[in-house]
């Protein structure tokens, strides 16, 4: 059995780890993959388009395709490989909009009636102003496009929002994603992530995820692809998972149906829970990351078995250990703007699993950083603060210039 395996972070190298835990002949391959994922893999190492990508998959008889990161789902990548007889987990190009478009997201939640917060659509920059002035709330600005976690602008006060504003509809920092924007009602809560595989007939949920998105301990200062998570998240209470099934999942399901958006894939909801309630802030129709990196060690199931299950509609259930598990990510100072890479790492050989490479590589036998994220490790126990505890005993393993990691993972 082949797989590719498309990414190049920590997700991808967790992926890879599972599913060679699970069956030790399968072949893995990875694009572009990154120093850990050579170790277990074959990097493609060539510069390709998604549709190179196809022609090296046929010429290779890979088995199966897992797209990790959104990046090759807005590209189109899952329609050019069913389009080339090849078998892919990942939304085709409609679908992806679920997650590369807001306000198509937005709108099919208001059409099937799933709780999201309330907002506003402006592709004029007088009206949205107008809006505003009469607004003296706190809000969420974000653009129509995705921008790489930059695209959501939190704003309470109304000088700060006008500023927000200009920079997205006049100065066009974000391109043509910010021709249109959402302003939103802005939630005060507790966030939580919830995985999930579509099988295109039923949405099976993961354990539920929290992630850390700021780049600064009490979720402050910028945000960052994630710098730690736990699993499961301790705000999701049996309340709560029944509201989130009723108001969220359950429409969801039926209009992914309806609208003819079925696919066979990773769907990804982003919630806020406030006031007893669950709110949906956003799809992302993959894998999050560091969510992956958290949730694999703890699944018992064979996870090509609940691929290929699903490729063939089979239901599925999917069994976890019943244990708690604290992921921290591991970066380069400076990371979500400027940084240095090119630094030794010490301490990787002799780290025990889970841990999983994001952003490094192997030069002259040595471990060198190349990204702003670098490593994640995961501590597994059986509540949250033994998790935590096994964590931050291992990262105190890790040793390179300028390595920075928030302190409060799962505190
Ligand atoms: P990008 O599209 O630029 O990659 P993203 O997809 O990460 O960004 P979101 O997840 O929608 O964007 O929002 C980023 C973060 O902003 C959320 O995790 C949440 O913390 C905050 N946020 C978004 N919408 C709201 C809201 N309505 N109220 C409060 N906080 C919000």
């Amino acid at each position: 059995m082949k797989i590719l395996i498309l990414g190049g972070g920590g997700r991808e190298h967790a992926m890879g780890k599972k599913l060679l835990e699970d069956d030790h002949s399968i072949h893995l391959y990875f694009y572009p993959g990154n120093g850990g994922t050579s170790i277990i893999g074959r990097n493609i190492e060539n510069h390709y388009t998604v549709l190179d990508l196809g022609f090296f998959a046929k010429k290779n008889a890979i088995d199966i395709t897992i797209v990790g990161s959104e990046f090759f789902l807005l590209e189109g990548v899952v329609d050019i490989f069913q389009n080339l007889g090849l078998k892919i987990v990942g939304p085709h190009y409609l679908a992806a909009k679920l997650e590369g478009n807001r306000i198509f997201a937005k709108s099919f939640m208001e059409k099937y009636g799933i709780r999201t917060p309330k907002y506003n659509i402006f592709s004029c920059y007088e009206k949205a102003i107008n809006f505003l002035k009469k607004n003296t709330n706190s809000i969420a600005i974000k653009t129509n496009g995705i921008a790489a976690g930059k695209g959501v602008i939190l704003s309470h006060n109304q000088n700060d929002a006008i500023k927000a504003l200009k920079n997205i509809m006049i100065e066009k920092k974000f391109g043509k994603s910010g021709n249109q924007i959402i302003i939103e009602e802005f939630l005060q809560g507790k966030e939580a992530s919830i995985i999930s595989i579509f099988n295109g007939k039923n949405i099976i949920p993961f354990l539920s995820a929290k992630d850390y998105k700021k780049i600064g301990e009490n979720e402050t200062g910028l945000n960052t692809g994630g710098m730690g998570a736990i699993v499961p998240n301790p705000y999701i209470t049996n309340s709560i998972w029944i509201d989130f099934k009723k108001n969220i999942l359950e429409p969801t399901l039926k209009g992914l149906i309806m609208e003819k958006l079925t696919f066979f894939g990773f769907l990804y909801f982003g919630l806020m829970i406030t006031y007893n309630k669950v709110y949906l802030l956003e799809y992302n129709t993959r894998i999050g990351d560091p969510e992956a990196q958290t949730l694999f060690p703890l699944m018992k199931s064979n996870f090509l078995n609940l691929i290929q299950s699903s490729f063939q509609h089979q239901e599925i259930s999917i069994d976890w250990k019943k244990l708690c598990s604290c992921c921290v990510v591991l970066s380069s100072r400076g990371y979500p703007e400027k940084y240095e890479s090119g630094k030794i790492i010490e301490g990787v050989n002799s780290l025990k699993e889970p841990f999983y490479i994001a952003g490094a590589e192997i030069k002259q036998k040595k471990w060198i950083t190349s990204s702003g994220r670098v490593l994640n490790i995961v501590g597994i126990g059986n509540t949250i603060q033994e998790a935590r505890k096994k964590a931050y005993e291992k990262v105190q393993t890790i040793q390179f210039e300028n390595l920075y990691f928030r302190r409060d993972i799962g505190l």
